[in-house]
């Protein structure tokens, strides 16, 4: 059986991660797969924060060899993990006094009286197509498109609030994990609460230090980026490619920080991995919401406008767009002030409303810079001086001539940008990514 949930927290508190986590440790003898963590579209209205969805599958009898994922309590979460391959062992009927008690830990910790928490709880013994999992990454789904789904399957499900919850519940379900990365969340109920700058910091520098985690610190700002603000229960959380390695650091982190070592789970997830990325080819049509791939030309230069969000033109095509980099993006504006009119660029973002939100640019070929300047006269060798409408006078015979255009010594490299750690999307996969190889096999670590 495949339990799905999302919508459970507020801006202020709570976090599905965590609901998922008393799942886990609840029904560890049964767990056949590492939670999920599933991010769905950004470009969304709805989400609080990183749209992410929640979803544990459930066997008959789980493996004989247990891996460890995590600990609760201080005690080890072990899971019995069955390849993908395998045809899962799920009974024909539902366990419904497994699915009371999980709507009960969903009832106990989901956020309460806050009209934009309307959570949604899907209990499936069937996988859902990976197709609901694209349309959640590039769409706005309506929910009863989602319920006829739920109905069509046989499938068990709780609304709250306005239930809105299942369209996320449904679509983490439904995803493929044809690229996975892997994140280790750390907990503390009902908050994170202070940790020192100091602790931070040697924490973030353990992360760093193993090659396959990513979005850990800015090193040039000497910002650690693993500690969300402190709202909810997450005290932490390292993304990384391999699992193995997220254990090791934990257990790093455990010898330094004994504190640490109590409420923890690692999750396998579609964080940096572009899945919501489009390749526009030439000729297609932008979709509101959804997010691309575009390669064009600087039409337009960067201009900073209210609230220090930078704003340029890109020609696509015969398309004109409008790219934007917002303020918490810092110096990934400054860099990206630099752009020339005519610059070869590729660009990753969302759209909406005509404009493309960057999560990262190529800069595949700049333009060349040519300065212009007055001639020296054909006949005569003389000087000339400019008479407007961009025609210059020889001064001494008269002879009337067109500019000279000089290629400057400016010369720009090809380069890759994005915005600091701390500002990248959940989704997004930073360019240290980009030749990584992405596991793909449930059972694989
Ligand atoms: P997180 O759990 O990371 O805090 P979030 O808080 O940003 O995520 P939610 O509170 O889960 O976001 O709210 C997002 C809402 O949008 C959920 O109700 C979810 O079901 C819904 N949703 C997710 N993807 C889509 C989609 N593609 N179309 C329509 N609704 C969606």
């Amino acid at each position: 059986m495949w339990i799905g949930i999302d919508d459970t927290d507020s801006r202020n508190a709570g976090c599905t991660t965590y609901i998922a986590f008393r799942i886990v440790s609840t029904f560890a003898d049964r767990i056949i797969s590492l939670p999920r963590l599933v991010r769905l579209n950004p470009n969304l209205k709805y989400k609080t924060r990183g749209n992410g969805a929640l979803s544990i599958r459930i066997g008959n009898r789980t493996e004989e060899t247990k891996t460890v994922i995590g600990k609760s309590d201080g005690k080890k979460i072990s899971l019995g993990l069955q390849n993908n391959e395998m045809e899962p062992d799920f009974p024909k009927t539902y366990d419904n006094s497994m699915i009371e008690q999980v709507v009960g830990i969903v009832e106990e910790y989901y956020e309460k009286n806050q009209t934009n928490t309307n959570p949604g709880i899907v209990f499936s013994n069937k996988k859902f197509d990976t197709d609901i999992y694209r349309n959640a990454l590039e769409r706005d789904i309506p929910v009863d498109y989602i319920e006829e789904i739920l109905k069509k399957t046989d499938s068990i499900y709780r609304k709250i609030g306005s239930g809105r919850g299942i369209i996320g519940a449904v679509s983490s379900i439904a995803w493929d994990r044809n690229r996975t990365t892997y994140e280790l969340l750390n907990y503390k109920y009902p908050r994170g609460g202070y940790v020192d700058d100091m602790v931070k910091t040697i924490i973030g520098k353990i992360a760093e230090s193993y090659d396959s985690t990513f979005n850990n610190m800015e090193m040039k700002e000497g910002k650690v980026c693993l500690f969300p603000k402190d709202r909810t229960p997450v005290i932490y959380g390292i993304r990384g490619l391999v699992f193995d390695d997220l254990i090791q650091i934990q257990e790093e982190i455990n010898s330094r920080f004994p504190d640490f070592d109590r409420n923890y789970m690692i999750f396998a997830t579609n964080q940096g991995t572009d899945d919501h990325i489009l390749r526009l080819e030439s000729g297609m049509e932008l979709r509101e919401l959804s997010s691309y791939e575009i390669t064009g030309y600087v039409n337009e230069l960067p201009l900073r406008k209210e609230g220090g969000h930078l704003f340029f033109g890109i020609k696509y095509g015969v398309t004109d767009i409008k790219a934007v980099a917002f303020e918490p993006s810092k110096g990934f504006r400054d860099e990206l002030e630099k752009l020339e009119i005519g610059d070869h660029v590729k660009l990753f973002g969302s759209y909406a409303k005509g404009t493309i939100k960057i999560e990262k640019l190529e800069l595949i070929h700049p333009s060349i810079i040519y300065e212009r300047r007055s001639p020296l006269c054909s006949r005569c060798g003389s000087r000339t001086s400019n008479i407007g409408s961009l025609k210059y006078r020889c001064i001494k015979c008269g002879n009337v001539m067109e500019p000279e255009y000089v290629k400057t010594n400016y010369q720009r490299m090809t380069m890759k940008l994005e915005p600091p750690a701390y500002a990248r999307r959940h989704l997004s996969m930073p360019w240290k990514l980009e030749n990584a190889s992405f596991r793909s096999n449930e059972y694989e670590f």
